[in-house]
């Protein structure tokens, strides 16, 4: 029997995001046989040699992405995102320590309020009075007994990105979720990173954090071991039973960024980015969020019409296009499109054409 082939959107979510269509017939593949073992990738022992191959591939592509070297060590962890809100206080801040927050987004406030459960939190900076449509100012001078300062590199609901990221003395932890691999960054001046998978870098539920081996001594709380960087280091990330199908889809994603290579994939994203801001900013109808470019981010491109009715009739006829996922998130309403790193700048370029059209005949009423 024939099935009917589906049409596939462009997807502009912000997560789970758009996966390149390269990845997805292999994930497919793999899970109807891994490898000819006789074996769904579903299927695979987590502590077989297959998954151990895995891991260690998508460890050591990891290293090579980020250039880091082997005082690094890399974590595939579950729970996503949120769960390094939790696991960074509990691991680095004593219930008398202070830590630094920045405060740039809903996500990086998400941040500081989990820690509050630990320790003391002090605010460093925060745009918050602005509903973030800047970043605020990186603080200058900051008490050196701080036990780190932690930062949302790029904020996925307001659309600003720290593209200037100065070195601190204090154990800087950075929430890359949403723009890890998008750009040459240097990675050597974080303590600690972590993301959620499901943006560039696969499928929800799964955290990549990548740590700084002199800051597991630091650890001073008694922690059960599945909330332990230390023990998760000392059981290679499978101390439960692991997420063997989400880190197979990483390790797929990295492939896919290491063939395409960070160099290309960072001209790509500002191209894209441009493109879009560019037809924002010239349009009489589109408002953009972020007004500042220097703030602007390469991932996330926030902006609004004149109206809701306007609003929605946008993204009705984006719909009608198979073009999905550039309604924005409720604190800033109108739009957002991701142009994560496997969105095309043909993609791109077909928004912005519909935008002229739909600009064109808002016109002509
Ligand atoms: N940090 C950032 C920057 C995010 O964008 C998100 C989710 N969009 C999170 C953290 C939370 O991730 P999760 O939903 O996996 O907990």
């Amino acid at each position: 029997m024939m099935t009917k082939r589906m049409q596939r959107k462009i997807n502009f979510n912000a997560g789970p995001a758009a996966l390149p269509d390269e990845v997805l017939a292999q994930a497919a593949a793999a899970v109807k046989e891994y490898k000819n073992t006789g074996l769904s990738v579903l299927e695979l022992p987590h502590r077989g040699t297959h998954f151990l191959e895995i891991i260690e591939e998508s460890k050591a592509l990891v290293k090579k992405l980020c250039a880091l070297g082997n005082d690094y060590e890399v974590l595939w962890m579950h729970g996503g995102g949120r769960m390094q809100f939790c696991m960074v206080p509990m691991n680095f801040l004593g219930e008398h320590d202070s830590a630094g927050y920045i405060d740039s987004g809903h996500w990086a406030e998400e941040a500081l309020e989990y820690a509050t459960h630990y320790g003391n939190v002090q605010i460093l900076a925060t745009s918050k009075k602005s509903n973030y449509n800047s970043l605020p100012e990186w603080p200058v001078s900051v008490s050196e007994g701080l036990s780190y300062i932690h930062f949302t590199t790029n904020n996925t609901i307001f659309g600003t990105q720290w593209h200037k990221v100065p070195k601190t003395k204090v154990p800087l932890i950075a929430d890359m979720s949403s723009d890890i691999f998008s750009r040459k960054h240097d990675y050597k001046k974080y303590s600690l990173f972590y993301a959620a998978a499901q943006k560039n870098l696969g499928v929800a539920g799964v955290g990549l954090v990548v740590v700084r081996k002199d800051m597991l001594p630091c650890i001073t709380r008694s922690l059960p071991p599945m909330l332990s960087y230390k023990a998760q280091v000392k059981e290679n990330s499978i101390l439960n039973t692991a997420n063997v199908f989400g880190v197979y889809v990483s390790l797929l994603m990295l492939r896919w960024i290491d063939k395409k290579g960070i160099g290309a994939i960072e001209k790509d994203n500002k191209r894209k980015a441009q493109l879009l801001y560019n037809a924002i900013d010239n349009s009489k109808l589109f408002i953009p969020h972020v007004k500042k470019e220097s703030h602007r981010s390469l991932m996330n491109v926030c902006f609004t019409a004149k109206s809701p009715k306007v609003e929605k009739a946008f993204i009705e006829l984006c719909e009608k296009n198979y073009i999905t996922g550039i309604k924005g998130h409720r604190s800033v309403g109108g739009f957002r499109a991701s142009l994560y790193n496997c969105i095309t700048v043909g993609a791109v370029e077909q928004l912005v054409q519909l935008m002229h059209e739909f600009e064109a005949t808002i016109k002509n009423k």
